[in-house]
């Protein structure tokens, strides 16, 4: 009798199998806490257990919150409206930590980019993308990732582990240091949510930099979907980093049960990275469409709660040269954004091309031919020009290029010993 192979079907760590991560509130080897990531909340737990009594617990944690998020200060002095001798309580408990950072270039084109180290020495990437009407920051949500696009460098790394609400919050804040964004005057909050449409719009009414954020970083957010909404809840509030939702875009490739809770609890805007038209071409570049496939995926786009034309679902689309570039399969990626009634703009992304990859690039021909078709059915469909590709600004590339020469140091250090050894 013949017997059939075995397929064993795909698992997924997750939100479901979970991954190894520290609890949210976690000691320092001295035993203090970092605040970075904590909620009002959560503030007022810990100064609650260290033996203020409820009322005190609570306005200070509203004063600490202040203090941390809307004016950027790193250490307990700089908070004068506290008093002087509860400073030195504070500081014996807790810390305002950031992200240690490895290596940090600039391109010529202004794109920034950072090599960040958690505490427990996990590196991982963080890029700042300047442009004439607004300056993005992308965001990583987990050291290295589950899944294996083909295409993406960080699916080449394991998965070590998701990134605490500290880590991801504690990239924008560094981001703030770095470009010099703390306020230094009013104490009051400007008020994002008020601002227009962030289409084209001017940077922020106080003429910051740093105006957008997108999940985009390294790793799945949706895999590690608590701590990437506790992280955006701290972001987006008022008494904070104010950054409106409007402004802040999730990217997941396909974690389809995942979507809907997205919506209804983060409610930021939603970015989907498609690629892919057929079953047989998705399965192969994005493996995770071998659990949830395309039609899933769209319906829960065409689900996911507060889409509309004025807040448009973007698609991404990064073009592989005889992969998924044709004529025909644009004409069926408008047929399928029509079919789901998807409120939606497309993203052609040229491929970023990494050593070893095992894809080209369209041609720049093929790239507009492809644009032009999605658009004339009236779907905007920009192609996003490379950005900071002096500096392996792409996804994955920093974190793989700073081990490259470590491991070239380590050779070269070799060699001079054995040099001296004679
Ligand atoms: N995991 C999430 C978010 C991080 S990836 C997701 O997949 O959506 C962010 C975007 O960068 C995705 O659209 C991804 O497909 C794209 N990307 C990854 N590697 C790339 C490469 N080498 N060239 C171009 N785009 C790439
Ligand atoms: Fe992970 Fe996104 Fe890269 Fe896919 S494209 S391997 S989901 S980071």
């Amino acid at each position: 009798m013949q017997i059939e192979p075995q397929i064993s079907p795909m698992s997924i760590p997750g939100h479901f199998d979970p991954v190894p991560v520290p609890r949210e509130v976690t000691p320092r080897a001295d035993g203090r806490v970092d605040l970075i990531g904590l909620s009002r909340t959560q503030i007022a737990a810990l100064f609650l257990d260290a033996g203020l009594d409820a009322k005190a617990a609570k306005l200070r944690a509203k004063q600490v919150f202040h203090w941390l998020y809307h004016r950027g200060v790193t250490g307990f002095d700089a908070m004068t409206d506290i008093a002087k001798t509860m400073r030195p309580w504070l500081a014996e408990r807790f810390v305002i930590g950031r992200p240690e950072v490895v290596e940090a270039q600039v391109s010529n084109d202004g794109t920034r980019k950072w090599l960040l180290r958690t505490a427990d020495n996990h590196d991982f990437e963080m890029v700042f993308i300047p442009d004439a009407t607004r300056g993005t920051l992308c965001v990583s949500s987990q050291v290295g990732c589950t899944l294996n696009c083909r295409f993406c460098h960080t699916g080449t790394m394991r998965l070590v582990r998701n990134l605490t609400p500290g880590e991801i919050v504690g990239q924008v804040m560094l981001a703030r240091d770095v470009l010099g964004e703390w306020p230094r005057g009013s104490m009051a909050a400007p008020d994002f949510d008020d601002a227009e449409d962030d289409e084209g719009t001017d940077y922020t009414p106080d003429g910051r930099l740093l105006t957008n954020i997108v999940m985009m970083g390294m790793g799945e957010p949706l895999y590690n979907f608590d701590h990437v909404r506790d992280a955006l809840k701290v972001v987006m509030d008022g008494d904070g980093l104010a950054l409106s939702k409007r402004r802040i875009t999730l990217s997941t490739s396909g974690v389809v049960p995942m979507m809907a809770r997205a919506g209804e609890e983060i409610g930021v805007n939603l970015a989907v990275s498609l690629h892919a038209v057929t079953k047989d071409v998705r399965d192969e570049i994005v493996p995770i469409n071998r659990k949830y496939g395309i039609e899933e995926l769209l319906q829960a786009c065409a689900d996911y709660p507060g889409a509309s034309n004025a807040r448009r679902i973007t698609f991404e689309y990064v073009m592989l040269k005889d992969k998924n570039d044709r004529d025909s399969d644009a004409h069926e990626l408008v047929r399928l954004l029509r079919q789901y009634g998807l409120p939606a703009k497309v993203n052609l992304i040229p491929f970023n091309p990494w050593p070893g990859a095992p894809y080209e690039c369209s041609t720049p021909e093929r790239i507009k031919r492809f644009a032009e078709i999605v658009f004339n059915a009236g779907i905007s469909a920009p192609v996003r020009t490379p950005r900071g590709r002096d500096i392996d600004a792409a996804c994955g590339q920093l974190k793989t290029a700073a081990e490259r020469k470590s491991r070239a140091e380590v050779d070269r250090l070799l060699e001079e010993k054995q040099a001296a050894l004679g």
